[in-house]
C-alpha cells in the first residue's frame, strides 16, 4: 500500500505545529488503512527529499522549524511547547503558527551554560546583545542536519564562542546577531503548514539568504 507523501507530510506537521508532538505512526496507519511499514516507508521518502530527518531508529527526530528532541532550545507558545530544531527554527517559529504570534524561546550559552531567553515576535527582532553561531557550511547542513541543527545556538558574546571551538576542537563557522537570526527565520518556512508545499530552488533560497543580509562562502553567496 501506497501512503500519499504530500497527505503524511502535512498531518506530521500539523500535528508538532499544534500539539508540539510528531504524531503516532500507529495511529497514522490506522487512518489510512495502511501497514505501519508503508507509514514508515513513506516518512523515509519525505526524509530523502528533505522535508523532515529521521534519527538512528527511523522516529521523526525534526520537521523543520520543529524538533521531537532536546537540540538546545525550548519555545513556549500561549498553548503549545515545542523543542525548537536551533536557534533558525526557533525563532521561526512565531512566523509559521497563525495562533502563535509570540513565544518565549529558551536555551543556554555552549560556552558558559548560562540562560538566555527571548521573547520573540513578528514585528521586530529579540532584544539581546548575544551572539548567534553556525557551525556548518549550508553545502553541508543536510549531510547530517541533526547534528547541523544543534550545532546552531546562542553564546554570551564571541568569548564564550571562542571558549566552546576550543573546547571541542571546531573551526569558527559563521557567527552573527539576533537580529540577523531573525530575519533569517520570518520567511524561510514559509508555506510548510499548507498542502502543496513545495521547497524553495537553490537560486531562490539564495535569494533569501541574501536578503536577510547574509553574505559568503559559508552559505555559498
Ligand atoms: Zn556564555
Ligand atoms: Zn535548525
Amino acid at each position: 500500500m501506497t501512503v500519499d507523501l504530500e497527505d503524511l507530510r502535512l498531518r506530521v506537521y500539523t500535528s508538532l505545529a499544534s500539539t508540539g508532538r510528531a504524531p503516532d505512526l500507529a495511529t497514522v496507519a490506522q487512518e489510512r488503512g495502511v501497514g505501519e511499514e508503508d507509514v514508515q516507508a513513506a516518512l523515509r521518502e519525505l526524509a530523502a527529499a528533505r522535508h523532515l530527518a529521521l534519527d538512528a531508529s527511523g522516529k521523526i527526530a525534526l520537521a523543520h522549524p520543529f524538533a521531537t528532541v532536546d537540540l538546545g532550545f525550548s519555545v513556549k507558545g500561549t498553548n503549545t511547547l515545542w523543542w525548537g530544531g536551533c536557534i533558525w527554527d526557533s525563532f521561526a517559529i512565531p512566523h509559521l503558527v497563525p495562533d502563535e504570534r509570540e513565544v518565549l524561546v529558551a536555551t543556554t550559552c555552549q560556552g558558559c551554560g548560562r540562560a538566555h531567553a527571548w521573547v520573540v515576535g513578528r514585528e521586530a527582532p529579540p532584544d539581546g546583545e548575544q551572539i548567534a553561531h553556525f557551525l556548518v557550511p549550508a553545502a553541508h547542513m543536510w549531510d547530517d542536519v541533526i547534528f547541523t541543527c544543534s550545532n546552531q545556538r546562542a553564546f554570551c558574546d564571541e568569548r564564550c564562542l571562542d571558549a566552546w571551538l576550543d573546547r571541542q576542537g571546531h573551526a569558527r563557522g559563521y557567527a552573527t546577531d539576533l537580529a540577523t537570526v531573525w530575519r533569517l527565520a520570518t520567511g524561510w518556512y514559509a508555506g510548510r503548514l499548507d498542502r502543496g508545499y513545495v521547497r524553495r530552488e537553490p537560486s531562490a533560497a539564495h535569494e533569501y539568504l541574501r536578503g536577510a543580509g547574509l553574505s559568503g562562502a559559508f552559505w555559498g553567496l
